[in-house]
């Protein structure tokens, strides 16, 4: 097992809040919510970001993305919601496990705006 934070909550070694899961990826809330609702939503495998991403992974993600559109009601998103992936270091990414923020609701900081 990889020293990857996000590989072990999806291995369910660390515990999360999980709203969401399928065999492609799983939606947590995030520990520390910089918006009304928060939540990550995490591919199942493990990779950098949107740059290194193969092409079989950039079809699942966009499977997800469908997905989420399907339930976004179901997760108290019908007002609105930003989709946030950061990249590297000037984008303040801080786990190298990709992640696409989901963010409904007010902002509660401009670290997302
Ligand atoms: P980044 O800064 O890489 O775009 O976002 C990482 C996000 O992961 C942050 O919003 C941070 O709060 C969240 N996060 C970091 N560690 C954990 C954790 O152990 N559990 C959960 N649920 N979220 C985490
Ligand atoms: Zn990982």
């Amino acid at each position: 097992m990889s020293e990857c934070i996000f590989c072990k909550i999806i291995a369910g070694l660390i515990p999360a809040q999980k709203v969401f899961e399928n065999e492609d990826m799983l939606i947590i809330k995030d520990i520390n919510p910089q918006a009304k609702i928060h939540y990550l939503l995490l591919p199942k495998e493990h990779y950098a970001n949107i740059i290194e991403m193969t092409e079989e992974q950039a079809v699942k993600l966009g499977k997800c993305l469908k997905t989420l559109s399907q339930i976004a009601n179901d997760l108290g998103l019908q007002g609105g919601f930003r989709l946030v992936s950061n990249k590297g270091t000037d984008a303040r990414q801080t786990v190298g496990h990709l992640h696409i923020h989901i963010l409904g609701g007010q902002l509660l900081s401009d670290k997302m705006a």
